[in-house]
């Protein structure tokens, strides 16, 4: 590994590429700041002027309601400017090679970039090749950092915290970018996991992974807390993995009858988009324990916080909320030993020099590592702005 992409992958809190590269703290430390902007969202008037003067694009390369919808109103919330980039109406469609398009997009004076992806490790390739930020909005099958803040903050608001909690991550592992970045941040805040799928839908390989292995879902639900569904992403499966739907929904969909085996408290999640009737039963996914739309309205104050965190004196604020606890500048180093688990269970990009929307350009030269972390008015609790 390069000097350069360790820092981008690793030590660069520039940007936020994986949840692997967050500590404990530093999750607990966001989950605080998130707080602050939940408390900004319910203000009649849910705007401050945290980012004033910065400007955040967007570079999704695969569909998105929420995400996409959710950094938008994340962005505005902080009074950045935005840059809307559509794909399908790009010079994508005439061949600009990714790198091309990044560079387009940053001399045009943006500050951050959130891309999702199709292909794993794009946003690390990308934060090679820009001095602004980089923020992983979902690459492939590898990894949704955002989501797994968001899952988290939501287990917290609901069960007091992730300490000791009992997660079953239900359904098309394989696939799922939401599954390897919860795991890896559920557990690191303490909770266990357990993994319930049919064979055909885990990894091939999950000894790595700190987790239990289930198949049968009936006896996992009375024992946990919190049950996680999937959607099945049939858009990357490339062969039948199932004997059909209907076979998985008899066996693996959160039934009517099957929710009653939980215990009162327990909640049920799912990032979306969920397929009512497959993974969830309709009347389901509408009942008080469903917590599916807090996930969504949390996802806007926790993306605000971190691209405050990233753009804006995010140490600051955050020291000053948590009392000095976590002091975002005076973290040490990442581990080098953090890696999510069973990478090679997940498709990496091929970087070649052609160009094109499947194909991304070479590596280049990286920046000169200086984070991007500029002096700006950042008080979220302006009263002005009420
Ligand atoms: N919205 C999530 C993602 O982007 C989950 C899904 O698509 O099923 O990965």
């Amino acid at each position: 590994m390069t000097e350069a992409t360790d820092r981008a992958t690793n030590g660069d809190h520039r940007h936020l590429l994986s949840i692997t590269d967050l500590t404990g703290d530093d999750i607990d430390r966001l989950l605080t700041l998130t707080d602050s902007f939940v408390e900004v969202s319910r203000r009649r008037m849910p705007k401050v002027p945290a980012l004033q003067g910065r400007t955040v694009s967007w570079l999704f390369y695969e569909d998105s309601t929420r995400t996409r919808l959710s950094f938008e109103q994340a962005a505005k919330r902080l009074s950045a400017d935005t840059l809307s980039f559509s794909v399908s109406t790009s010079s994508v469609n005439k061949g600009e090679s990714l790198r091309d398009t990044v560079e387009t997009i940053e001399a045009m004076g943006v500050d951050c970039i959130v891309v999702r992806h199709r292909s794993s490790g794009v946003p690390h390739q990308i934060a090679q090749w820009v001095s602004g930020s980089v923020v992983n909005a979902g690459d492939g099958w590898h990894e949704h950092p955002t989501q797994a803040l968001l899952d988290c903050y939501t287990i917290r608001e609901h069960l007091g915290g992730l300490d000791g909690r009992r997660i079953a991550i239900v359904g098309d592992i394989n696939h799922s970018r939401v599954a390897r970045s919860d795991v890896w941040a559920f557990t690191t805040m303490g909770a266990e996991v357990t993994l319930v799928a049919p064979p055909t839908l885990l990894p091939p390989d999950t000894a790595g992974w700190p987790v239990r292995i289930s198949h049968d879902l009936d006896a996992v639900l009375p024992e946990v807390d919190a049950v996680y569904l999937l959607r099945m992403q049939r858009e990357r499966m490339a062969e039948a993995l199932l004997p059909s739907l209907r076979e998985y929904t008899a066996l693996f969909g959160l039934t009517r009858r099957r929710v009653e085996r939980l215990h009162d408290k327990a909640i049920v999640m799912h990032p979306g988009p969920m397929n009512r009737g497959v993974e969830i039963a309709a009347d389901v996914a509408d009942l008080p324990r469903s917590v599916v739309v807090d996930q969504v309205r949390n996802g806007v104050a926790v993306r605000m916080a971190v691209l405050f965190d990233l753009l804006g004196s995010g140490g600051d604020l955050g020291r000053d909320l948590d009392g000095g606890r976590a002091d975002r500048r005076g973290r040490g180093p990442i581990p080098t030993d953090r890696h999510l688990p069973n990478p090679v269970a997940v498709p990496q990009v091929s970087i070649c020099r052609e160009s094109g929307p499947e194909r991304i350009a070479e590596s280049g030269e990286p920046g000169d590592g200086t984070p991007h972390r500029p002096d700006v008015p950042t008080d979220v609790s302006t009263e002005g702005t009420r």
